[in-house]
């Protein structure tokens, strides 16, 4: 644990960090925000557990220029780029069709992506030393408060994070407004930038949303709404008989047992970060092969454990 002045030789280490699949702590001009680059499931996989979440929340990827918007977002229609050309770099966070590189532990499973460009100019400084998008929730455990201060990040999460950047209390204090545009423009969760603004140039907002299957909005419901479409089962795969195998997918921890017509395996070293970074991945491939059911064997509930537990007893409901 180390909590380091944000000057440019320790933004510089912080991105040699990232780079190597690191997470690190640093400051936004919202609150501070736990990284990891984007594009690396297992350095994403990280962040949910130093954050001891027992579940997977889709997390705002941060973007430090068009080219790192380009990579994370499939396409910006005319709305969203008059948003940008306003608000950005600064609290407005967009949501996005994903492009197939971004990892879906990174989505929660979601085909969509949430993006921001921070205006903070450690976290900008430290974008442009990684030069890879860097997705980071609030640097808090989970159900603690967000840190406004470097401080706050050391209390909570200081022997898990290698290094925490410190530039005093950040500026605004609240998380990013989060805008859905697609179907229709609604405000998924208000935020430091007024939703009044939002509408003086793209035109109303819907303030309530309700959910709906096709569109997932927030943390902790949205988890119900990613299931695969072929049923799974929770299942310990040795005691299936052979000829209950023959039609059905297994989604197994270290070992994949003989007869199942398709097989994935987390983590052939038994690591449930591993596991955790394979999950969304496994499971959409999986679910791609037609398969008439899915057995996936239970992990191990310590650590990341928990939540991908949380994911499968949800894809199982
Ligand atoms: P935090 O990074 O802690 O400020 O929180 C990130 C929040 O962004 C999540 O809890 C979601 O509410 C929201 N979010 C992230 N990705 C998406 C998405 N693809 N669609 C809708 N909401 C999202
Ligand atoms: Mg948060």
């Amino acid at each position: 644990m180390a909590i380091v002045r944000a000057h440019p030789a320790a933004v510089a280490d912080a991105a040699h960090i990232l780079k190597r699949g690191g997470v690190v702590a640093f400051p936004t001009e919202t609150v501070y925000g736990l990284g990891a680059v984007a594009l690396d499931a297992g350095a994403v996989a990280r962040i949910f557990e130093i954050k001891h979440r027992p579940q997977f929340d889709p997390l705002i990827v941060h973007v430090g220029d068009d080219a790192m918007l380009a990579q994370v977002a499939r396409a910006v229609s005319a709305r969203a780029r008059a948003l940008i050309e306003r608000f950005w770099p600064g609290p407005l966070t967009l949501v996005f069709e994903r492009q197939p590189d971004v990892p879906l532990i990174v989505t929660a499973g979601l085909p969509t992506v949430a993006v921001r460009m921070p205006s903070h100019p450690v976290a900008r400084a430290l974008l442009r030393e990684t030069g890879a998008p860097i997705a980071a929730p609030s640097a808090n455990r989970f159900g603690g408060l967000s840190a406004t201060r470097a401080q706050h990040v050391e209390h909570m999460l200081g022997a898990e994070v290698e290094l925490i950047l410190d530039d005093g209390p950040t500026q605004l204090g609240v998380e990013s407004t989060i805008l859905r545009l697609e179907p229709t423009a609604a405000l998924l969760r208000p935020g430091a930038l007024p939703v009044e603004e939002i509408e003086a140039v793209i035109g109303p907002v819907q303030r309530e949303v309700k959910e709906d299957a096709a569109a997932p909005l927030a943390p902790g419901r949205l988890a119900q709404h990613y299931a695969p479409r072929t049923p799974l089962r929770i299942a310990d795969l040795e005691r299936v008989p052979l000829e209950r195998r023959a039609g059905a997918g297994c989604l197994a921890f270290s070992i994949a047992p003989q007869g199942y017509a398709a097989a994935r395996v987390l983590s052939t070293s038994s690591d449930v970060r591993e596991a955790a970074a394979h999950l969304f991945e496994s499971l959409h491939e999986l679910d791609a092969l037609g398969l008439e059911r899915i057995d996936a064997e239970p992990v191990p509930e310590h650590g990341l454990g928990l939540a991908i537990m949380d994911r499968l007893r949800r894809a199982g409901a």
